[in-house]
């Protein structure tokens, strides 16, 4: 559009917001590159059972390996692809890259599910549930049970009822899904009753000062009340402390994902780090009770 202001008032040509259309399409050229030139790759980090210890699963994570920038995360190019189709031809590498590694671990003995974000605009395909059924059938030696989507709340669904209507009949295939970042979202309390979503999953700007700030804390508490309310189970990401683990499995959220369990690690990483994972597990048993931090 046209500059309101200024010398720019009866300009119809704005060079400046030419010059951001045409970076915006290079980026996303870029991407599209990348996606066929196979510089996508997953790296994982493990869920667990804090009580346990038990791997119970691992979360697929995306970055870029980028030729000259080296590891990309996915904070700085995924927001640039949200409102494009790229978005659902990624989600589906995702899939299918995640199915692959999933199975090589089930093979290797290593009993364990695995978490793949799906975009909100996915979601709203009307080919979503293919899509996942091709996938699925692609992998036979992957059980559907062991495998969840984290569903992104990132923009606002327009037909929660449709969206509803899509997880209901790809629960008939077997899968599951998680709300993920719980309580950032837009409706995320209205979502909670109307989709057919098994976990909710803790958001970790909430679980990372829990032990310091009582409103957060009251927001971890409320949210593993409603899990319990709404017979979902719970998870808390960002657990990057054994404190956070004690008070977690305190407030009664069994299961966690964060720095403080493990980092994110590529897939080839797994097997090894596991075998050292299974000496010595999670634990917050040297942990002394966090009462005090707790509201009453
Ligand atoms: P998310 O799904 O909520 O994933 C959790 C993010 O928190 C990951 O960041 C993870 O590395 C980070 N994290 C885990 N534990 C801790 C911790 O203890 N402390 C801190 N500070 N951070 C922790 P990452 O990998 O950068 O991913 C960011 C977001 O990008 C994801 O958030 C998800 O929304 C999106 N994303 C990642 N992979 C995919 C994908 O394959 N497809 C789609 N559609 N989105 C993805
Ligand atoms: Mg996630
Ligand atoms: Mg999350
Ligand atoms: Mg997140």
């Amino acid at each position: 559009l046209a500059k309101q202001n200024g010398r720019n008032r009866y300009h119809l040509f704005d060079p400046e917001h030419d010059r951001e259309v045409r970076t915006r399409r290079e980026a996303l050229g870029r991407l599209e590159r990348a996606l066929v030139n196979g510089e996508f790759v997953l790296h994982y980090q493990p869920k667990v059972d804090m009580r346990s210890g038990t791997l119970v699963g691992a979360e697929a994570l995306i970055r870029w390996q980028h030729p000259e920038r080296g590891l990309v995360p996915p904070g700085e190019f995924l927001p640039l692809l949200e409102n494009t189709d790229l978005i659902v031809s990624i989600d589906q590498w995702v899939l299918d890259q995640a199915l692959t590694d999933l199975a090589a671990w089930r093979t290797a003995g290593i009993d364990l599910t695995v978490s793949i974000n799906i975009s909100g605009r996915h979601l709203q395909k009307s080919d979503f549930r293919a899509n996942l059924e091709a996938a699925l059938m692609a992998h036979p030696e992957v059980p559907p049970s062991a495998v969840e989507l984290e569903i992104l709340e990132t923009t606002a669904f327009a037909d929660i009822r449709q969206v509803s209507v899509v997880l209901e009949s790809c629960r008939k295939l077997g899968v599951s899904f998680a709300l993920d970042d719980f309580g950032t979202g837009y409706a995320s309390l209205g979502y909670l009753k109307k989709l057919p979503a098994q976990t909710l999953k803790i958001d970790q700007s909430f679980v990372r000062d829990m032990l310091t700030d009582s409103q957060d804390l009251a927001i971890v508490e409320g949210i593993i009340g409603l899990s319990r309310a709404f017979h979902r189970q719970v998870i808390a990401e960002g657990v990057e402390t054994e404190e956070h683990g004690a008070a977690l499995l305190q407030l009664g959220c069994d299961l966690g994902q964060g720095y403080g369990i493990a980092r994110p690690m590529p897939g080839s990483d797994f097997p090894s780090w596991f075998e050292d994972y299974r000496a010595r597990p999670f634990s917050t048993a040297s942990t002394p009770p966090l009462g005090h931090a707790l509201s009453p």
